[in-house]
């Protein structure tokens, strides 16, 4: 018997698999290729030494959870109580997990909007509830008629992921406002607003649900330091809840994983107050702007990156082969790995749309450029 009878092993490993066995540049699974801050390599030298390496409290440690509200505060403009409105997660992916699993109840409907990240379904799924699938807009941003019209009086919540993986979109004001419509209309329906890309964005702001007194007061909002401070594999990261759900969550994730590792913690505490969120952006336009220009020589058709770090790219002047056999070939034959976007539409939509991850040295992108250009 499978619990998850559909789910198989998920893309990024599998195409990152791939691209070690065949020696391929690993444009896929999305992770910078980069050395982290020096400043946050001694502050974890130098925190390893102390004594830290004891169970942290259960929500987080008292100065990490002070530190991710200044954070909040002066990003956002928004006040919230470090023990009761923060928690500490094992990155984004357990913070969507134990948010899923104390909020969502047996034949709960969830509204996901596809391509969507791997990881919500799943979790709604073993939640018992159901997951309803419906699309992005052409563009990749919500259809609100398709999504209005989805809700039904089983309706519990409504998953958003801005800016977006994987298609770098970034959401307007007028998607922002169709919202706060929602929530408004619905005043049972949870939001679970996942932010892992808030400070990565180019051309247009982000409008985090962490502005809108309407939405704070019905969002979960998670974030990633895996993606904020370049460091994926610490498997670090927080949400923001109401204090209710909260009580809830921390039920869930005392039995989960009780409390998240005490050096990464204690290393964060000490680091968020001499980072800078504020340059990512930077960093982040100039690897997407050099990546572009590169790409310009090529035969696939670059579509609008405007936030987190994948660009995706239109290949049908390129190839017929259905994206996912497209990606096997790219990896295997020309030596670059990529994440075909079929994989996260639950109706297998194939756009023949595949997303690179630009997270990554110049000469990398310089070097996997050069062979994309060659097909
Ligand atoms: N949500 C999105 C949209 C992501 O791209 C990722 C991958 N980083 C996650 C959640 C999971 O983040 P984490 O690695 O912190 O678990
Ligand atoms: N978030 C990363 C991506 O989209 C992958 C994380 C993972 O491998 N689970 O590529």
């Amino acid at each position: 018997m499978s619990k998850l009878p559909q789910v198989g092993t998920t893309i990024f490993t599998v195409m990152s698999k791939m691209a070690t066995e065949h020696n391929a540049i690993n444009l896929a699974q999305g992770f910078p290729d980069f050395n982290v801050d020096d400043k946050l390599i001694s502050t974890l030298k130098d925190t390893a030494g102390k004594q830290v390496h004891q169970y942290m409290p259960m929500g987080g440690s008292p100065f990490l959870l002070r530190e991710i509200s200044r954070l909040i505060r002066d990003r956002y403009g928004r006040s919230c109580h470090p023990d009761n409105e923060i928690l500490v997660t094992a990155g984004a992916t357990q913070a969507i997990f134990t948010t899923i699993m104390a909020l969502i109840g047996q034949d709960d409907e969830v509204l996901i909007l596809d391509p969507s990240y791997d990881c919500y379904a799943p979790a709604v799924v073993l939640a018992g509830g159901k997951a309803i699938h419906v699309d992005l807009n052409e563009a990749y941003l919500p259809d609100w008629e398709a999504i209005n019209a989805a809700i039904s009086t089983k309706t519990k919540m409504i998953i958003v992921n801005n800016p977006h993986n994987p298609s770098g979109k970034v959401w307007n004001d007028t998607d922002l406002e169709a919202l706060r419509s929602l929530m408004a209309k619905y005043p049972e329906l949870i939001l679970l607003s996942d932010e892992v890309y808030e400070f990565i964005h180019f051309e247009k702001k982000h409008l985090s649900a962490h502005f809108y007194e309407d939405l704070r007061s019905r969002s979960i909002i998670v974030s990633s330091f895996g993606k904020t401070f370049h460091i994926t594999g610490w498997k670090m990261g927080y949400l923001v809840a109401p204090e209710e759900w909260m009580i809830e969550i921390k039920k869930v994730h005392q039995f989960n994983v009780f409390s998240v590792n005490s050096v990464a913690q204690a290393t964060l505490a000490s680091y968020l107050p001499v980072s800078n969120v504020g340059e990512l952006k930077n960093t982040y336009r100039d690897k997407r702007d050099l990546f572009q220009q590169l790409l310009k020589a090529s035969n696939f058709k670059l579509l609008p990156s405007e936030g987190s770090y994948f660009q995706l790219v239109d290949y049908s002047a390129i190839s017929d082969l259905p994206d996912v056999e497209f990606c096997e070939y790219l990896t295997k034959n020309v030596g670059v790995a990529a994440i075909p976007v079929s994989v996260f539409n639950a109706n297998g939509k194939d756009r023949k749309h595949i997303r690179f991850c630009y997270a990554k040295q110049d000469k990398t992108l310089i070097e996997a450029a050069e062979r994309l250009c060659r097909i």
